[in-house]
């Protein structure tokens, strides 16, 4: 998403009704929290970290930490888990 972009839809958010943000807002929470991430601690999970859990890709899953490989994700195109150790021990990180 560009600068410009990322400008509008903060702008437009801020128009939205309240109460369809609420709803938004539990539909992150919701997904940062269960399935893949449902041995997440729910207080202890910090805003940012359910956000790039929403913002992932949803084919692999994976988010952009700058991990190498040569066999992408077709929707994404992020290298495949199995392609880079370092990515894995960059993956763990996150979910730890
Ligand atoms: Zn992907």
């Amino acid at each position: 998403m560009t600068q410009r972009l990322e400008r509008l839809m903060f702008w437009l958010s801020g128009k939205l009704p309240r109460s369809l943000v609420y709803f938004c807002a539990i539909r992150v929470a919701a997904h940062a929290t269960t399935g893949y991430y449902s041995s997440s601690v729910v207080p202890e999970l910090p805003a940012m970290e359910a956000l790039e859990r929403w913002n992932c890709c949803g084919v692999c899953g994976q988010m952009d930490k700058g991990q190498t490989g040569e066999h992408p994700c077709p929707e994404c195109g992020l290298p495949y888990i199995w392609d880079d150790e370092e990515f894995i021990s960059l993956n763990v990180e996150a979910t730890a």
